[in-house]
Order: C-alpha cells, then sequence, then structure tokens
C-alpha cells in the first residue's frame, strides 16, 4: 500500500491535520486508529438509554484563540454554553473555581470584591519560590482553602501529593476576585451542536481520507509506505520503551443511569474531600438534551489503564525530554497531540498545534 502521509491516531490532532492534508493538498491520506471509534478522547455516543453521553470524561470546548474557533465552526454549530462547577466542601456546595462567591459561602461571609482581595491577603503563604503546585495554591489562598478545596482532590487526581507537582496543574485553577462563577473565562465556549464525533465526522468527509480502525499501526506499518507519519500516539511506544515507560495518568469512568430527570445541581460537581472519585458529571446538563431518565458519570483515578493525562512531574520531563532528542532525529515523523508531546494539551490547544505543523510541514 502507498500513502503519502500516514496519520497514527484518530483523535483531534490527527483528523485535524487529515482534513487539512485532504483539503488543502488533496493528497491521500490513511488514518490508522486503535480503538473502534474516530474522535479519540472527545468520542461521544448514545449510550442503552439513548442519552448523549462522552465516553472519556466531560469535553467542553472553550477558547480565546479565534481562527481555531472558526476553524471548526466549518464542522459544527454550537450550543452557547458556560460551564459551571460546584465543589462539595463541609457538606455544602460552592462554586469553583475560587470566586468573591465561593469564599463567601465556604466561610459563611459577605464581603465584597475588595474585601475578598484582603482576606485572601492576610491567607497567602508568602513564599520566597514558587516550584510546585501546593507552592501555587498556599501563595495565592493559604493553607485552609489549600485543604479544603485542592489538597485531597489533587492527591486523588495524581496519586501523589501536590508539593510533588508541576506548577501547572494547580494553575489551571483561576482565582477570581469577581463574582463570575463561570469554570471559564474564554471568549468562545460552546457545545457542539450534534455532538464530538459528528464535527469530527465532518472533519473526516473527504474521499482522500482512509480510515483504518481498530489497528495498532505496529501491526501493518511495514506493509505501507509513506513520504511522512503524522504520530499522535504515546511516544514512549513509538520507541518501544528504550527509556523506560512514561507515566500517565488514567482514569476508571463510571457511568450510572437513573431513572428521573435531574441528578445535580451543576454539569459537574467535584468531591474533594470525600468518596474515591474526584467528580461527578451529569451529560443532558451539559448537552441539553431532553429525556425524562439521566445518565451520570462518576471519576475514578487509576495508575494503570488507557493514557489520559501526562504526568507534570519533574522526573517524568525528564524523562521525556531524552525521547524529544530522539524525536528531533527523525525525518519522516511529526509528533502532535496529548500522549506523542506528553503535554496537557486541551482541545484548542491541540488544533492550534496541528494547524501549526501542518503549516510548518508544507513549508
Ligand atoms: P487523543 O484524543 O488521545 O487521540 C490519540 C489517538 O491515538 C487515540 O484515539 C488513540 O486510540 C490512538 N492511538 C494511540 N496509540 C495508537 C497506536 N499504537 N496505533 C493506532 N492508534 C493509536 N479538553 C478541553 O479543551 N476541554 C475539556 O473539558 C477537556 N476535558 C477532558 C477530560 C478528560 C477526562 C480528559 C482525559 C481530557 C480532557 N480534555 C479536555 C483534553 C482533550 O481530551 C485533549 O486535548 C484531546 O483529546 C487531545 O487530542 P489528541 O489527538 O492529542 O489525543
Ligand atoms: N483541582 C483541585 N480541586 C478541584 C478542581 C481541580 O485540586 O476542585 C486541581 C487538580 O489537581 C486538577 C487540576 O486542579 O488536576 C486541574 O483541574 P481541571 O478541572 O482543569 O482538571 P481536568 O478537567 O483537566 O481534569
Amino acid at each position: 500500500m502507498k500513502y503519502k502521509y500516514v496519520v497514527v491516531g484518530a483523535g483531534l490532532a490527527g483528523i485535524t491535520m487529515a482534513e487539512r492534508i485532504a483539503n488543502v493538498l488533496d493528497e491521500k491520506v490513511l488514518i490508522i486508529e486503535k480503538r473502534n471509534h474516530i474522535a479519540g478522547n472527545v468520542y461521544d455516543s448514545y449510550n442503552e438509554e439513548g442519552i448523549l453521553i462522552h465516553n472519556y470524561g466531560p469535553h467542553i470546548f472553550h477558547t480565546n484563540d479565534r481562527e481555531v474557533y472558526q476553524y471548526l465552526s466549518q464542522f459544527t454549530q454550537w450550543n452557547d454554553f458556560w460551564h459551571r462547577v460546584l465543589t462539595y466542601v463541609d457538606g455544602n456546595l460552592i462554586p469553583m473555581p475560587i470566586t468573591v462567591e465561593t469564599i463567601n459561602k465556604l466561610y459563611n461571609l459577605n464581603l465584597t470584591c475588595f474585601e475578598v482581595e484582603e482576606f485572601l491577603k492576610n491567607q497567602a503563604v508568602e513564599l520566597s519560590e514558587i516550584k510546585t503546585s501546593k507552592d501555587v495554591a498556599l501563595s495565592k489562598v493559604g493553607q485552609d482553602i489549600y485543604e479544603k478545596i485542592f489538597e485531597t482532590y489533587t492527591k486523588k487526581q495524581w496519586g501523589i501529593d501536590p508539593g510533588e507537582l508541576d506548577t501547572s496543574v494547580i494553575s489551571r485553577i483561576p482565582i477570581r476576585l469577581n463574582r463570575d462563577t463561570r469554570y471559564f473565562s474564554d471568549r468562545y465556549q460552546g457545545m457542539p451542536k450534534h455532538g464530538y464525533t459528528k464535527m469530527c465526522e465532518k472533519m473526516l468527509v473527504n474521499k482522500n481520507i482512509h480510515i483504518l480502525l481498530n489497528t495498532d499501526y505496529k501491526e501493518v506499518i511495514d506493509e505501507i509506505s509513506y513520504d511522512t507519519m503524522i504520530y499522535t500516539g504515546p511516544t514512549d511506544y513509538f520507541y518501544d520503551y528504550k527509556y523506560g515507560k512514561l507515566s500517565y495518568r488514567s482514569i476508571n469512568f463510571v457511568f450510572e443511569t437513573y431513572d428521573k430527570e435531574e441528578f445535580q445541581e451543576a454539569p459537574v460537581v467535584n468531591y474533594p474531600n470525600d468518596y474515591d472519585y474526584t467528580r461527578i458529571t451529569e451529560f443532558k446538563k451539559l448537552t441539553w438534551q431532553e429525556h425524562n431518565k439521566t445518565t451520570i458519570c462518576k471519576e475514578f483515578p487509576t495508575e494503570e489503564g488507557e493514557p489520559y493525562y501526562p504526568f507534570p512531574t519533574k522526573e517524568c520531563k525528564e524523562q521525556f525530554a531524552r525521547y524529544k532528542e530522539d524525536m528531533k532525529q527523525e525525518k519522516k515523523v511529526i509528533f502532535i497531540g496529548r500522549l506523542a508531546e506528553y503535554r496537557y494539551y486541551n482541545m484548542d490547544a491541540v488544533v492550534r498545534r496541528a494547524l501549526q505543523a501542518f503549516d510548518e510541514m508544507i513549508k
């Protein structure tokens, strides 16, 4: 078999590259995907009850990148959606991320925005250097809020103390000195009107694109001649683990359907201190689907399983840096995506990365 371009992995990174190659270059491209479906971790589908679920956990699109938003808007319409998260602390549901409302509910106060700024200043721990996620939290909100909101959630999510995690992890969560209780503050936010899988299907509508599902690329790659491979799978697997296995955090998604219209107050409720799961998502509250039953998903973080989150510790980054040196030597392979680049990319960032990689490739 001969293809000029081969893409390994049918996630957003691979699909974006394939779409560009097929539509802009008018070249044939083969996508090889080991799962039995396209869309990677943004895959959504209807369950037995006919409720649209996100099979790999809740996905909310949000970005400040206008070009990425416009690019994806060619393939889907959007339901305007402002994501909201509540977190269960001391028996109460309070808004996440930390806003004036959160502080007031947590301490049963009625502070103004200015007073909350002062309050947090008094709580904050002065540190000479911010080296870890624990430092990030302590320096912004102090010990008590750190313990109530971040410490145990993070230990559950990552299996290690926040003091061992890179600053990037807890820095994802903003601290707002206002009453904006939206989870994200990006300019563009939404849910694809008919779901992510439908959006991905549309991106792949081109006779130049051929897809091989249920196939690990190593099973077939020797029989394919190609000029360029776009690789979006795990890098350690590509190199047969020559520098050891990279650590990823996995999640066991447990779905439950209830014979009632509504399960919880918000699309996502976090449980930092109670239960073994980190959060519960109620899908109908993301998708606006009407149905007399409702499906939820509990997330139990685990060490073993599908690789979802690259592990943001110093040691893991150093280990990946060794692979990176080898990656730079590859003439025929472009590595992009969450697994291949071992980066905690959001959807918009992965699409941006693929668009950039495409531009560099054709130059
Ligand atoms: P993937 O989607 O992982 O695609 C890689 C593909 O490669 C997979 O389909 C895999 O099966 C395939 N593959 C791997 N190895 C091989 C092989 N050997 N042969 C063939 N195929 C192979 N982002 C947001 O912007 N908003 C959110 O709300 C959000 N929520 C998230 C929640 C969870 C629980 C997780 C895990 C991620 C979330 N993300 C979110 C991030 C988002 O999922 C990623 O940015 C995006 O899916 C990355 O796309 P990708 O193509 O890099 O990787
Ligand atoms: N986090 C936390 N408490 C929360 C929510 C998040 O401690 O209630 C920390 C946790 O370490 C998590 C990180 O902040 O991994 C990023 O949270 P986000 O909601 O962005 O996680 P994702 O959706 O990527 O799993």
